[in-house]
């Protein structure tokens, strides 16, 4: 990778923290504005989560025609697919492939990690240095750090003493990990978790599963892509997304449900299941009644047909039975996709063992051990054990402004954004994808299109009145995150212990944090704000000290 350290200009109209596929969007969004704009990147590639989650079997959830880019055309037309669901190094291959198509290599400074942002009020701008001592000076910040950033390995005593190798699913080796002949043991059961057991399980000597809650999950079906498929798709490409924003999740190729699972008989509804199970794919699933993730009683019918699929995969009954989720409602957590997840249970080397009854007390010299005593000798350890979700990227970085706000205390009692997409007190930050947006509730790259051109229109907008700041107003700060909360309580959503909730996290407020309405309800709202002169926001002009 070429070092553009170089050639960095210290004043930019806009600094972007994170090289993933929202700060390479934004590169190529704000310089058609004529904007001088840079991206931070702490990794030595661009790709963000595909260039840290490289653990085994690492593949997107979201069918791969429909996780991609559409800003050009062209480019959605020319890429091919090879499968389904795109893997790891596809996808990264992809951004990589779009970083050259679109030369934004150049205004990315790689192996750089942001350490501070402060707004000089008086200058009207963002001061933000890095970790190599660098200071660069921007009008605007847009922190593009992403939700799914910040590894979180629990703080296990003992792990310092292990003898053995240990891996984070969220910073996996680029030279990837042999456990030929070892004894592994998987630390968390999560959409990266039931992604790599089945793969570990066929390379190690002996696979521990260490399961604290069971999730659901339901087979991907991934397959080589069919041709008809893609050529059929790409005919269409400009309307299937157009489709796409009019749904709540950006994923077209749904036909919306229009029935209440409780409107038909039980024979009736599981043949609908059965045909989603087949089919693969969560949002099929969860899309098979209006109110899988409204109504518990709807939702139990959903979740109890697969937890009668995981019993007769599943051949241990004990095993089944602790794998069957029963403490939350399908959909409430991030539905899983796996490849043979359950019927890897079924193999003569792979034990599950419940850590929830019997809690991890600690790692030893050569293995684990639980809080009854129980021992496991273990040559390798992953952390399958997720992350500081939403608010962990910025909250690494000391967010701050000249006039004493700091974030980490603003958000002290969970995070507060107006739209998702700014915080009062805090002017000219914008965050991609950030809490209070639905980001994570949607397919990514559509949340982080939609963001990134409401953030350009937003600068364009200031430019052309002559106007150089804004801010939302607490108000509507306080409004938004009510909405959010109320939104969420109107679903099954706050009834699981989710990251969603910043549950994974001792100590971490319990805040639910995504919103849930809908992407197409959001992203309309956002229209209408922007149409209204930016309702909720305060636009100003600030005569620099320069000036
Ligand atoms: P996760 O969903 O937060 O799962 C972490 C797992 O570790 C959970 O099973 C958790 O148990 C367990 N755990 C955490 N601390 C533990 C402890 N002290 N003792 C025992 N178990 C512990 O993390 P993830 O699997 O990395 O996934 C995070 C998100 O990334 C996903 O929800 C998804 O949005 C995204 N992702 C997507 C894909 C995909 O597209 N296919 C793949 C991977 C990740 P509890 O549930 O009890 O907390």
């Amino acid at each position: 990778m070429p070092d553009a350290s170089q050639s960095l200009p210290r004043q930019l109209d806009v600094v972007i923290v994170g090289g993933g596929l929202a700060g390479l969007y934004a590169i190529h969004r704000l310089r058609k504005l004529g904007l001088r704009v840079r991206a931070y990147e702490a990794g030595s590639g661009v790709g963000g989560t595909w260039f840290w989650n490289r653990y085994p079997g690492a593949r997107c959830d979201v069918e791969s025609l429909e996780y991609s880019y559409s800003f050009d055309e062209q480019l959605q037309q020319d890429w091919k697919w090879p499968e389904r669901y795109g893997t790891q190094p596809e996808i990264l291959k992809y951004i990589n492939h779009v970083a050259d198509r679109f030369d934004l290599r150049r205004d990315v400074q790689l192996n750089t990690r942001i350490e501070s942002a402060v707004f000089d009020g008086k200058a009207n701008e963002w001061v933000v240095r890095t970790d190599g001592g660098e200071e660069i000076h921007a009008r605007y910040c847009v922190m593009a750090a992403g939700n799914l950033s910040t590894p979180r390995v629990p703080d296990f005593k003992g792990l310092k003493d292990f003898k053995g190798k240990w891996y984070h699913s969220g910073l996996w080796p680029h030279e990837g990990v042999d456990f030929s002949g070892l004894r592994v043991g998987v630390i968390g059961t999560g959409s990266s978790g039931v992604q790599m057991i089945p793969i570990i399980a066929q390379q190690a000597r002996h696979l521990t599963v260490f399961q604290r809650t069971a999730n659901f999950s339901l087979p991907a079906r991934n397959t080589p892509m069919p041709e008809e498929k893609e050529r059929r798709h790409k005919a269409e490409y400009p309307a299937r997304r157009a489709a796409a924003m009019e749904t709540p999740f950006a994923i077209g190729g749904h036909p919306k449900p229009t029935s209440s699972a409780l409107a038909v008989d039980k024979v009736e509804r599981d043949a609908a299941y059965e045909a989603k199970w087949q089919e693969g794919g969560s949002i099929s699933y969860l899309y098979a009644y209006t109110d899988l993730l409204v109504n518990k009683e709807s939702n139990d019918t959903a979740a109890e047909f697969v937890r009668n699929k995981i019993r007769a995969t599943v051949k241990d009954p004990k095993t089944a039975e602790l794998l069957a989720p029963k403490d939350h409602p399908i959909g409430t957590k991030r539905l899983c996709l796996d490849t043979n997840y359950y019927e890897t249970y079924n193999r003569p080397n792979v034990a599950l063992v419940d850590v929830r009854s019997d809690p991890i007390d600690s790692i030893t010299a050569t293995g684990l051990q639980l809080g009854s005593g129980t021992a496991f000798e273990l040559d390798a350890i992953v952390f399958a054990t997720g992350f500081d979700a939403m608010t962990g990227a910025l909250n690494e970085i000391d967010v701050r402004t000249s006039d004493g706000a700091v974030l980490r205390d603003h958000w002290m009692g969970g995070p507060l954004t107006y739209l998702g997409l700014m915080v009062a007190g805090f002017p000219n930050m914008f965050i991609v994808t950030g809490p209070g947006s639905p980001g994570v509730k949607t397919q990514m790259i559509a949340s982080i299109e939609q963001h990134v051109d409401w953030i350009a229109d937003a600068i364009e907008h200031l430019g052309k009145h002559q106007l150089d700041r804004i801010e939302p107003t607490p108000g509507a700060e306080t409004d938004w995150v009510h909405h959010v909360n109320q939104v969420a309580d109107s679903t099954l959503y706050p009834l699981a212990n989710s990251w969603y909730m910043g549950a994974n996290i001792p100590g971490k407020p319990r805040v639910f944090m995504p919103y849930v309405g809908g992407f197409d309800r959001y992203k309309k709202h956002c229209d209408a704000v922007a149409a209204q002169g930016y309702r909720g926001f305060t636009l100003s002009r600030h005569e620099t000290v320069a000036a």
